[in-house]
Order: structure tokens, then C-alpha cells, then sequence
């Protein structure tokens, strides 16, 4: 983010550098596998008289060594990783479903053919149906489903699913895509990263990868045709960046690089004890964005004083199907319990705009018809349009608010009669469990976000309203300065620095100290080494980053005078256009740290 970015071109010819999304962090160099499965839709011959119940019997078999392998799988599974259970889960459930098992047996019967090829028509079939399906996150579970029914073939044939390499040395996975088992597999294997055609940030193959620390790309398109067995590619799962072939010169840097990066990394771990505190005594906040349970260890690691914003939707979307109250109250209390006595700020559903949510009744239809789905019908709005869904997560919140210090973050509040609808409904949800006689804590905090210009404009009037406030810098820069923040075309436009957005900070800042509340800034910019110290002295009480970002954050503070970057941060926001406050920021920092802050990613 500290770095102007560059205006996406169409490559000309095939690139040997590529940029896909960086899904799971790190920094490998390694040969490649490429692994193309066999067409595995075997050929179609019919049955001698008298084998089709036995055809049938084959059929089953093979359904009952997937299970086990998928059993076996799940077991071997270390660490704390309930997302890739339930996905195993989900897949051990599909080796169930009647589409599969009943419809290939008909087949089987039907036209007296070979299990595989059965298999195969009853896949086509699904397939058939899930084209139809306009919601593209349901239509995308047709992959599950054939992952499941290629376990199922692979058994029958004696094939392995997704080849692991047997080699020695640790080489880089390039598939169309894996399944998510395929991902877990690799925890045990020889594997130091993977790139894929297929794939977003949300797939459930990056979740998994990003618990289990594997560097990984996705979406980079034809590369499996790009590139061959054994060659050497530079994978930077961070900013998404691969390099096929690399020079000497480049292999060099990313050696010195990595060197740089674990030197910087230990010499920032001496901060992980220490107190977050400027030089003058002025203490802050640090504390971690979180999207899973998963990540407590980090959290933990690096001894964040709490969850200043935890992504309640990524809790919807990795699961076959909408979570149930039991499964969200089991995630909060868990996330309560761990980070007592810390606070942890539950961020209610934020779904909508790019995050469509998965199998929810009623809403399918409005999410095709949305033109402009940033500005539709996403976040706070969606909650109080789908109102059950809304209730069943308060009820779940307030039910775990007793096992800690919980605060609710209402997001993408534009106006005061949608925070009073939201507040609303909370009491009613409160009244309905103290009816029922169910606990909940009187001291829940209810905040909200400003990441829309109307609610920084208001911002005196909402904190009169809210406990606290979290300023959600990525969205307040997309709406304020009308840039699309997932738009490669418009990426050179998104500008943290701009004027008005740090204005927009300042102001909602001060209407934070004015109307005595706490605020926190939880957006990229929290955890970015350049924005860090302006935001400091602007006067946040709390930034939260991502967990290994915290150090840091903290190193910075505590070579800091909380007065200069006060003084720091009313000389920026008298500059008129964000080159002079990149500049001022520069100077700053050749003055007080080392450059290696700005490149630490
Ligand atoms: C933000 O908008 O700054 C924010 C923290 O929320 P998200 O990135 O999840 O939209
Ligand atoms: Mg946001």
C-alpha cells in the first residue's frame, strides 16, 4: 500500500511474471509439479449378463473407501482446523447424497453399463443443474461435488487423487485447482506452496491454507499450460507475485530478501513482551483482525491485548450450508474464552457487495438483480433485510457475551435510523433470552463502523449512540474516493493518503474524543508501517492489524514520541495532495526508523 501502484496492462505475450491474488502469505522459491489429472471419465462398456448387481457392489465399495480415506484424512488432521473438518465434513455427507449414489446406480441398471461411466452421466447430470443456479457461490459448490465423485472414481480405478511428488525436495504444487483435501494433505507432504488457475481469497482451499501456513497464489490464469515440471518459480504469496524462471540476479534478491525479512522478523520478536507505549508514556491498543479460530495462536503469539475486529461472515461462508446458532455460539464462546480478559469485537455479518452469502433463503433473487452490489444491499443492510439470519447471530453473541468481554460492530452504517433499527433489535433479541431465562452480560458494548462519508460527517451525532467507534479504512476509501477497492483497473487510484481521507480519519477521531467514546481504525492502513504513526497522532485509542503485523506496530510506537507524531500528523493534514504527505511521511521516517519498516511484507 506504500507503494504508488502501477496501471494493470493486458500482457502481450506469456509473461514469465505474473501477478495472481495472494491468498496465504510467504516467500518460496522451489520447482514446480504441475499436476493435470487424467480425464478420468472412463470409457463406457456394457455389462456381460448377470454383473450388474455385482457392477453395483463395486460401485459401493469404492463409495466406502473414499469414507475411510476421508475418515483416515480427518484424523490425521493436526492443530485446531474446524473449517477444513466441516469441509471434510460436508464431503463425507456428499458421498451420501442420493444425486451420487442412487442416481449412478440407476444408471448402472438402466443401461447395463460400467460404474465409471455411470458415475460419470450422474455427474453430468448435477452438473447440468448447477449451471442453472444463479447464485455463483451455490453454483461453485459443483466442484465439491465433483472433487467427491473423483474420489469415488479413483477408488475404482486404482488411481490417487491429486498425485502428491515423492521427491525429496520440497517443490511447489501448480494445479486447475485442489480440493480442500487435497490442501490437507499437503500439511504432510512435501510441500512449500501452491498456485492455481482457480480461486478467490473466500475459496475454501485458501482458508485452508492460510491455517496451515502454506504459501499459496490462486487465480492465475493458463498456468498450468504456462508452466512445465521442474521449473523454478519465485511464489510470493503475499502480494501474488510469481516468477517463472527467475534470473540470478532475481534468485539473489529474493535470498537476500528472505535473509532480510527473518533477521527483521527475530529482531522484532524482543517487542512481542513489551507494552505498547510511545516513548512518553502514551499507551495504545494493539490488537488483531481475525476471520477464524484458527488464528488464535497467533493472536496469542504476539500477544495482542484483544480481537479488534473479527470477520464474523468468513464463519458463513466456508461451511456447505448456513451455520446453525449452536456451531456461531460455539466459535464466540471459544473466541471469548481464549482472549479473556481482552475484549473481542465481533463484527456482525458483512456480506453483500463481493461477499455473497451462501444458501440464504429469500435473498438469491435481489443478489442477481444488484447492478452495483457495493452500494446495494450489503453489511447492516442486509441484516435488517434478512432478519432471522440477523437474530440467530445476536442471540448467538449475547449468549456467549458471558464467557468474556464481548463488544458488537455493527458495519457500513450510513445513517441514524439504521443504527437505532439495528440497536432495536438487539434489545428485543436481549428481551427474548431474559424471557427464556438465558444469561447474557448487561456490559455488551455495541460500536459501530465508519467507513461511509455520511457516517464520518455525522459522527458527532452517532457517538452519542454507540460505545464505540471502528474506522474501517478500506471501505471509507472506496466510498469516499469512488474507487472499486477489488478493481485492477482502478487499483493506481486507491489512495490512502489522499486529503479527504485523512481528514475524514481526523474528523471521526475527533468526534470519538468530543463525545468521550473509544476509537480504534481497523482497516490496512493500521497495520502499515507508513500510516502507523500518523493515525497514532491523530489520537486512536486502538489499531488492529493483522497478528504478525502487531511487533511492528509496537516497535514503532515505542521508538516514538506520541507528541512529535501529533505534531507529525497536524503537518500532513495541511498538505494539499498525497505526494507531499508521502513526502513529509519520508522524511519522518529517515529521521526515526529504518527504511526495512516500509518494506516489510
Ligand atoms: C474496512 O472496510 O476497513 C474493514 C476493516 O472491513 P473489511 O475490510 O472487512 O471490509
Ligand atoms: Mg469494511
Amino acid at each position: 500500500m506504500t507503494q504508488k501502484r502501477m496501471h494493470a496492462k493486458m500482457p502481450e505475450k506469456i509473461p514469465r511474471k505474473l501477478r495472481g491474488t495472494g491468498v496465504s502469505p510467504g516467500l518460496v522459491i522451489a520447482r514446480v509439479v504441475v499436476l493435470k489429472r487424467q480425464n478420468w471419465q472412463a470409457g463406457w462398456y456394457q455389462l456381460p449378463p448377470g454383473h450388474i448387481d455385482g457392477e453395483v457392489h463395486r460401485f459401493k465399495l469404492a463409495i466406502v473407501g473414499a469414507e475411510a480415506e476421508l475418515h483416515q484424512l480427518r484424523e490425521k488432521m493436526a492443530g485446531d482446523l474446524t473449517e477444513a473438518l466441516s469441509i471434510i465434513d460436508s464431503h463425507l455427507l456428499m458421498l451420501k447424497d442420493p444425486m451420487i449414489v442412487q442416481r449412478t446406480e440407476a444408471i448402472i441398471r438402466e443401461h447395463n453399463v460400467n460404474a465409471e461411466w455411470a458415475l460419470g452421466q450422474a455427474l453430468t447430470e448435477i452438473k447440468a443443474r448447477f449451471d442453472k443456479i444463479q447464485d455463483s457461490y451455490i453454483r461453485e459448490r459443483y466442484v465439491d461435488i465433483k472433487h467427491v465423485a473423483e474420489r469415488v472414481f479413483d477408488f475404482m480405478t486404482g488411481q490417487q487423487s491429486s498425485e502428491q511428488p515423492e521427491n525429496q525436495e520440497p517443490s511447489i504444487l501448480v494445479a486447475n485447482d485442489f480440493s480442500p483435501e487435497d490442501t490437507l494433505r499437503m500439511q504432510s507432504g512435501n510441500v512449500c506452496g501452491f498456485l492455481t488457475e482457480k480461486g478467490g481469497l473466500t475459496s475454501h482451499t485458501a482458508i485452508i491454507a492460510r491455517s496451515l501456513h502454506i504459501p499459496a497464489v490462486v487465480g492465475l490464469e493458463q498456468i498450468t499450460s504456462i508452466v512445465r515440471d521442474g521449473d523454478r518459480v519465485i511464489l510470493d504469496g503475499a502480494s501474488g507475485q510469481v516468477i517463472i524462471g527467475p534470473t540470478a540476479e532475481e534468485i539473489e534478491d529474493l535470498q537476500e530478501n528472505i535473509q532480510r525479512k527473518h533477521a527483521f522478523n527475530d529482531a522484532l520478536d524482543e517487542y512481542i513482551p513489551l507494552s505498547a507505549i510511545s516513548l512518553d508514556g502514551v499507551p495504545l491498543r494493539l490488537s488483531a483482525n481475525i476471520e477464524m479460530c484458527e488464528e488464535l495462536d497467533a493472536v496469542q503469539k504476539y500477544r495482542s491485548e484483544g480481537i479488534g475486529l473479527f470477520r464474523s461472515e468468513f464463519g458463513y461462508f466456508s461451511k456447505a450450508s448456513l451455520p446453525s446458532e449452536e456451531m456461531l455460539f460455539s466459535t464466540y464462546k471459544k473466541l471469548l474464552e481464549t482472549m479473556h480478559p481482552f475484549p473481542v469485537t465481533v463484527r456482525t455479518l458483512d456480506v453483500g457487495g463481493d461477499k455473497v452469502l451462501n444458501g440464504c433463503p429469500g435473498t438469491t433473487a435481489w443478489l442477481d438483480r444488484e447492478r452495483n452490489p457495493a452500494l446495494g444491499l450489503r453489511s447492516i443492510r442486509f441484516s435488517l433485510f434478512e432478519q432471522d439470519l440477523f437474530r440467530a447471530q445476536l442471540r448467538a453473541l449475547l449468549r456467549a457475551s458471558v464467557h468474556g468481554h464481548l463488544r458488537i460492530l455493527l458495519p457500513l452504517v450510513s445513517a441514524l435510523s439504521e443504527l437505532r433499527e439495528a440497536k432495536e433489535l438487539i434489545g428485543e433479541v436481549m428481551d427474548e433470552l431474559r424471557s427464556k431465562g438465558i444469561g447474557y452480560a448487561e456490559n455488551v458494548e455495541i460500536g459501530m463502523m465508519v467507513e461511509v462519508p455520511s457516517a464520518v460527517v455525522m459522527a458527532d451525532l452517532f457517538a452519542r449512540e454507540v460505545d464505540f467507534f471502528a474506522i474501517g479504512t478500506n471501505d471509507l476509501i472506496q466510498y469516499s474516493l469512488a474507487i472499486d477497492r477489488g478493481n485492477q483497473y482502478v487499483a493506481h487510484l486507491y489512495e490512502p493518503f489522499h486529503p479527504a481521507v485523512l481528514r475524514m480519519i481526523y474528523q471521526t477521531v475527533q468526534a470519538a474524543i468530543n463525545g468521550n467514546i473509544p476509537v480504534s481504525l481497523c482497516g490496512e492502513m493500521a497495520g502499515d508501517p507508513l500510516c502507523a504513526p500518523i493515525l497514532i497522532g491523530f489520537g486512536v485509542d486502538e489499531l488492529s492489524m493483522r497478528p504478525s503485523l502487531i511487533p511492528l506496530v509496537k516497535r514503532l510506537l515505542r521508538h516514538s514520541s506520541y507528541e512529535d507524531l501529533r505534531q507529525l500528523s497536524g503537518q500532513v493534514l495541511r498538505c494539499e495532495d498525497s505526494e507531499d504527505i508521502r513526502a513529509v511521511l519520508l522524511r519522518t521516517y529517515d529521521q526515526f526508523y529504518p527504511r526495512e519498516f516500509l518494506d516489510y511484507e
